[in-house]
């Protein structure tokens, strides 16, 4: 990648098959505020998502799709509750298919983009490879992780361990 990337905003719907007969290639940004399943599964999409993809005819007897996106998450430090920015950089390869009938005679290598129509909604697609990106578990290198001591089983303490000491004090 010599150009840097320009930070044209890529349209929803896009016209895959056309697309690809023509060998076309998009690059561009999706603004995190298309992605709603992904916005709900992390605290904050950081950046534009970058997306970088090759349309091409395919010689399997499919339209292929192959390419790229990135983007900046913050999520939840499953250790210490704190924030953390996760960067997700996924592989896309599909091949566009009418129907999940079809999926079966795709190469292995390919994943089923399913599309009706002559148009496909890129968004869901960038969407779902993204959120398969995604950490099961965000948790902080070791040096930048905040932790408090949890006491698992027992809410009330881990979420103010002083106030649960002064009790224990006060029972005496
Ligand atoms: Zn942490």
């Amino acid at each position: 990648m010599n150009n840097p990337s320009p930070r044209s905003s890529l349209p929803r719907s896009v016209a895959v098959r056309k697309l690809a007969a023509q060998s076309q290639s998009l690059r561009g940004v999706i603004d995190g505020a298309g992605l709603p399943r992904l916005s709900e599964a992390v605290l904050a999409i950081s950046d534009p998502v970058t997306v970088e993809l090759r349309f091409d005819p395919g010689t399997a007897g499919f339209p292929e799709v192959i390419g790229r996106v990135s983007a900046q998450v913050s999520m939840t430090c499953q250790r210490c509750l704190g924030a953390l920015t996760v960067a997700l950089d996924a592989p896309i390869a599909v091949g566009v298919v009418h129907d999940i009938a079809a999926e079966q005679r795709l190469p292995q290598r390919l994943d089923p983009w399913i599309v009706v129509e002559e148009d496909g909604d890129l968004y869901d697609l960038v969407e779902e490879e993204l959120l398969l990106a995604l950490p099961i578990v965000a948790l902080h290198e070791d040096e930048s992780c905040h932790a408090t001591p949890i006491v698992i089983g027992d809410a009330g303490s881990a979420r103010n361990p002083f106030r649960a000491l002064a009790d224990l004090k006060l029972q005496r």
